[in-house]
């Protein structure tokens, strides 16, 4: 399998190539050239398999760089009941009333449907390093949940460290004692007296030092990874195969959309060929999404025109992995996705494509999640968190009679026990073992808001002599 940049520039790459990088060269997103064909006979035998087991299969499909046994091994180390709450099932189903189910995504490390993805990226990367004999530091920004699934997921890896900038004092006391209480000595809190903006701007002013990145090996683990979108195909396929009886049945789905990656895996498995009849965008306030699949026009919002809202985990004004939706709609004319996206905005004409991509959207508001959960909690006697109820909310206004919906929880309500109380009046409950981690040690660097400060922080912490190769 060869992946292409969806503009169009650059050579056709392996999956472990671009594993490794971030944007392609000429800033477009890695796409396969095409998407492999899953037939009745496959689904069949696909059904009732275990999650590793499924996992395995479909990666296959997409890797052609790793020995079978190899990616075989990685996919069982990985999705293991221990790792997602002791469920055996990795991503159960929870059915709320016929027809109408939760497909539960949050049961790993960090409570949030980011270990999916994260924790297998964490095994590739281990792994494809030691192959080389590299090493790679991980530098990013975080305002909560992409931080502590990346660490959860390489705490402990050899030939990876991880810097994490987060804003001083500004992330809840549950997300700091998550990525804080972390004793391995090969992740770095770094909490930086700014806001989120500041410790983003940062990880860009050393990332574009392209001698400085290089020599200290400095890299990313951002949503537009494709292995990251690739783990997440995964379970659109444990979800069809637990919600209904044969092959012959189609579902939909809804999925909480920030970034457009979660939601973009569901377009990868339709595109597979798995029976999926529609893909329901659910946005918060921040609805450019929702815009687009209703006029057509994607008009990303600049920052002061992105609401911090009690979903904040979708406050997001330019959906990075969008443009892989885009290139498919366009049958990959890399000169049109250029175009588009060097525009900034842009408006199509053809909505009847989106429905044929089997695209519809719908928003949500602070208003309609404390409703959501409030009547969620009391008539079906299951919590479940801020992302989840923006879901539920359009999952309940676009689904169709004699088409099971599944709603994908991106997150537990203990992560946003404020939202909860406001919505029920009581705090969610914990996980166990998570009781009480606010009290734990916390190793963590305050930093000055000052690139030099974070660079010289990472000199002090990577060795720029032991890695001749
Ligand atoms: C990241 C995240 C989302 C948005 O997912 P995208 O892939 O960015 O669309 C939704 N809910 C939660 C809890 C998240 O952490």
């Amino acid at each position: 399998m060869q992946y292409l940049s969806t503009r169009g520039g650059g050579s056709p790459k392996r999956f472990c190539d671009i594993l490794l990088e971030g944007l392609a060269e000429d800033g477009g997103l890695y796409l396969p050239e095409t998407y492999p064909q899953v037939d009745a006979a496959t689904l069949q035998r696909w059904r009732g398999l275990p999650y590793a087991e499924l996992a395995f299969e479909i990666l296959s499909l997409y890797i052609d760089d790793i020995p079978p046994e190899d990616l075989r091994r990685l996919c069982t180390q990985t999705y293991r009941a221990e790792v997602f709450g002791g469920k055996p099932a990795i991503t159960p189903l929870h059915r709320l009333e016929a027809g109408l189910y939760i497909e539960e995504l949050s049961n790993g490390p960090t409570l949030a449907f980011k270990d999916m993805a994260m924790q297998l990226l964490g095994a590739l990367f281990e792994y494809e390093l030691g192959r080389r004999g590299q090493e790679l530091n991980i530098l990013g920004a975080t305002s909560g949940d992409t931080g502590s699934a990346a660490e959860y997921a390489m705490r402990g890896r050899a030939g990876i460290q991880v810097f994490m900038l987060s804003p001083h004092g500004r992330m809840s006391p549950f997300q700091q004692a998550q990525m804080f209480s972390l004793q391995d000595p090969n992740i770095h809190n770094l909490a930086v007296r700014g806001v989120f903006d500041d410790c983003q701007d940062i990880v860009k002013a050393v990332s574009n030092d392209l001698a400085y990145k290089k020599s200290r090996r400095i890299g990313t683990v951002n949503s537009i990874n494709w292995a990251r979108l690739l783990a997440q195909v995964v379970y659109y396929f444990a979800g069809y195969f637990a919600g209904t009886k044969s092959n012959g049945e189609k579902v939909s789905f809804t999925v909480p959309s920030g970034n457009f990656g979660n939601v973009c895996a569901g377009h990868v498995a339709r595109s597979m060929g798995l029976p999926i009849e529609q893909l329901v965008v659910a946005t918060n306030e921040n609805d450019v999404l929702d815009e687009f699949f209703h006029t057509g026009r994607y008009a990303p919002r600049t920052a002061e025109h992105t609401h911090a809202t009690s979903s904040p985990s979708m406050d997001i004004s330019k959906a990075s992995n969008f443009e892989r939706f885009i290139a498919d709609l366009f049958g990959r004319d890399g000169a049109r996705v250029k175009a588009a996206f060097s525009a900034g905005s842009f408006a199509i004409e053809d909505l009847a494509a989106l429905r044929r991509f089997g695209f519809v959207s719908g928003r949500s508001s602070h208003a309609d999640r404390l409703d959501t959960i409030k009547a969620c909690w009391e008539q079906h006697g299951r919590l479940i968190d801020p992302h989840t109820a923006d879901g539920l909310k359009v999952a309940l206004q676009r689904r169709q009679c004699g088409v099971p919906m599944i709603v994908l929880e991106t997150a537990l309500p203990a992560k946003f026990a404020e939202t909860i109380e406001e919505a029920i009046g009581q705090p969610p409950s914990r996980p166990a073992g998570l009781a009480g981690i606010e009290a734990l040690p916390k190793r963590v660097s305050v930093i000055d808001n000052d690139v030099a400060a974070v660079r010289a922080y990472l000199d002090t912490r990577i060795d720029t002599h032991a890695d001749p190769r």
